[in-house]
């Protein structure tokens, strides 16, 4: 009970000292986690409407804790962008999915095309152009088999530079998609100046479209929208058939979500697309 009462004092009365001292431990932790290789892409495919079938799929990062296991992105990638980790991983991620393409060509298989998440800082920093010229230069692989999804909120500032840069990704074959679409400030005039393939839905409005006319209605205009300005559409966070049935029926193209998968280590999407007949 001593112990107890000694701990109690250590942990509870300067409160803010935890919350200090937490997080300097997640930092370091994070910090060491790339040399420590607890880095790893999940691949989270995405299905057709039209053909049904697995169009694509999106690499996410996972954190392979030692204690807490496999940790989502969500979790982590606000601190590793804050601690200045952000370029390691934006070179990581593309090193790690090019190696995974190379493996599953040499296994005979034929790969989707894989959509990498690009943060704020690469986009608006000079290399990322370079890396993917590099990274197809020296791969040989097919710029078919990359795409680059950027959040809509980080398309704002800079827009000029940000427009040319997603042009030049763009006239090297590399697909362009406009990510969490709906949860920033885009105006129509604004989106139809981006040079971009994918509108990708958030799933805050996938959420509710069976039960919400009002997202019902935005998720309809979005579709229309997107599709009159050439582009195609991806709904987000689809989890149920009803909602699978309506974006069917409004023209969307692709939906992902765990509907359709959750987001799998590479063999786990090995397995699942030998479950649903896909090489
Ligand atoms: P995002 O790009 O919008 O990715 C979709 C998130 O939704 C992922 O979370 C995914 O696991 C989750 N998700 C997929 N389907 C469903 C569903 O049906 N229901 C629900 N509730 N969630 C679903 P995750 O992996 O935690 O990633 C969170 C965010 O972190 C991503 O949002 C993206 O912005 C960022 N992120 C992930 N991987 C990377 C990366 O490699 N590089 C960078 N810069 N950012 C990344
Ligand atoms: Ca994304
Ligand atoms: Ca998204
Ligand atoms: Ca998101």
């Amino acid at each position: 009970a001593k112990k107890a009462g000694s701990n109690m004092i250590r942990f509870f009365s300067p409160n803010m000292n935890i919350m200090v001292l937490d997080q300097l431990l997640a930092e370091s932790r994070l910090l060491r986690a790339m040399d420590k290789h607890e880095f790893m892409m999940f691949y989270q495919p995405r299905l057709s409407l039209k053909t049904g079938r697995i169009a694509g799929m999106e690499a996410l990062l996972r954190w392979n804790h030692p204690k807490k296991g496999i940790v989502s992105a969500g979790k982590f990638i606000r601190l590793a962008e804050k601690i200045g980790l952000i370029q390691r991983i934006g070179e990581f991620v593309l090193a790690s999915v090019t190696r995974q393409l190379k493996v599953w060509i040499n296994q005979g298989k034929t790969p989707v095309p894989v959509a990498i998440n690009v943060s704020s800082m690469e986009l608006r920093g000079p290399k990322l152009k370079e890396s993917l010229q590099y990274l197809l230069q020296e791969t040989g692989l097919a710029p078919q088999f990359f795409e680059i999804e950027i959040t809509e909120s980080n398309l704002i500032e800079d827009l000029d530079r940000v427009r040319q840069t997603l042009t030049d990704i763009r006239k090297m074959g590399i697909t362009i998609s406009i990510d969490d679409f709906g949860t920033g400030y885009s105006s129509l005039g604004y989106l139809s100046s981006l040079p971009a393939d994918y509108l990708k839905i958030d799933s805050l409005f996938i959420a509710d479209i069976v039960n919400n006319r009002n997202m019902a209605s935005i998720v309809e205009t979005t579709i229309t929208l997107a599709h009159s300005l050439g582009m195609q559409v991806i709904a987000e966070g689809v989890e149920t058939a009803e909602q699978l049935q309506f974006l069917r029926a409004k023209g969307c193209d692709q939906i992902q979500g765990y509907y359709c998968s959750r987001p799998l280590s590479p063999s786990g999407l090995e397995t699942f697309m030998q479950r649903i007949g896909e090489k």
